[in-house]
């Protein structure tokens, strides 16, 4: 079909990470350009093989060739953090966040953490960060990875001392449940400023919004576990890929509306950006609508002006995607009176 063979031929996407790369995207474009061509060996001038783009619309987004994955992953800028392999949909979340120097976020399923290092960036070093993440597995690579992409550094080192201090915990790649690690991300800032991150090891269910620091957060990213309907490897390799009705699609439904919901209670929440990779009506639109319900505070606001809510592979050129964008009802921020 159409959807298949667009999948196939995918391209390939790094984001530009301005806390470590400030060329310009022209310059890099033709620097990528030429390297690629170089260790492709040959010098066809025009080749779609060895062609570098701008996105054009995604900020500080390059795209690259379908078969440039292997190549890419070796890249020194790849290796050290300042070019992210990161699809083009997956850039959105925190770009329609909408946020601003000084936010409180809490990014709510935040493994690996590619959106979490992104809302870092647009935070421009000043603000405040929690990331949860219930699989401790899993909270080790988003630690590892916020320390690589944004310069994640843990506070007061000098407790850090000792076999079974939280150092020798955090560098293991089990992180303990339940904890805690605070830090702060210095990179981009010029003061005394930066960007404060806790990482918690935990479930996002369990935060109550009542409480502070809870009911201080502006802004949430809600990007919960999802079929993956919109992966290229759901389409190419799992030919018996479930329908929008089957059991598990259901179960991860119920689940969605539960941290959708969730993100929806914390009291001062102006912005809630909801996304999925998943193509099917009952993870994204269903979710919304029925939660929406229960939340009437809150209302679908344009999540870009330059982006419609969902992504498809043939028009987009990259990952089944869906976004959407709730923002609290202004009479409602203030009240009445
Ligand atoms: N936002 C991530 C990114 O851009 O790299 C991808 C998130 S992935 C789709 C969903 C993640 O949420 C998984 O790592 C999963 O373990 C985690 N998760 C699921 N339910 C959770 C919960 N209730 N609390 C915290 N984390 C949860």
């Amino acid at each position: 079909s159409e959807q298949r063979e667009a999948f196939s031929s995918l391209p390939r996407y790094v984001r530009v990470n301005r806390l470590q790369l400030a060329e310009d995207l022209e310059i890099l474009k033709k620097r990528l350009t030429k390297a690629l061509r170089r260790a492709a060996g040959s010098e066809p001038k025009h080749s779609e093989a060895t062609r570098v783009e701008v996105d054009a619309v995604v900020p500080n987004v390059l795209r690259l060739p379908a078969d440039s994955r292997r190549w890419l992953r070796e890249l020194p800028e790849v290796e050290s953090g300042a070019l992210v392999l990161q699809d083009r949909s997956s850039c959105l979340s925190a770009l329609a966040a909408g946020l601003v120097p000084g936010s409180f976020v809490l990014d709510s399923c935040a493994a690996p953490g590619s959106k979490t290092a992104h809302a870092i960036e647009l935070l421009h070093a000043q603000g405040r960060l929690a990331a949860f993440e219930r699989d401790p597995k899993r909270a080790a690579a988003l630690l590892k990875r916020l320390r690589l992409l944004v310069g994640f550094a843990e506070k007061s080192p000098k407790k850090r001392k000792g076999r079974h201090g939280p150092e020798a915990k955090s560098k293991a790649s089990v992180l303990k449940w339940g904890s805690q690690i605070r830090g702060r991300c210095w990179a981009g800032a010029t003061g005394a400023e930066g960007v404060e991150v806790d990482v918690h090891v935990g479930d996002f269910l369990d935060t109550n919004p009542a409480l502070p620091p809870w009911n201080q957060v502006d802004v949430l990213i809600v990007d919960p576990s999802c079929s993956g309907s919109g992966l290229p490897e759901h389409h190419l390799i799992d030919a018996t890929a479930e329908t929008g009705t089957s059991r598990r699609v259901q179960r991860l439904a119920a689940f969605q509306k539960r941290i959708l919901s969730h993100a929806l209670s914390f009291p001062k929440a102006r912005t809630v950006v909801y996304s999925t990779c998943s193509t099917l009506r009952l993870e994204n639109e269903d979710v919304v609508e029925e939660v929406l319900c229960r939340y009437p505070g809150f209302e679908v606001v344009e999540a870009l002006p330059w982006w419609q809510n969902a992504s498809d592979p043939v028009t987009h050129k990259c990952r089944g995607f869906f976004l959407c964008r709730l923002d609290r009802l202004e009479n409602l921020v203030h009240g009445p009176g």
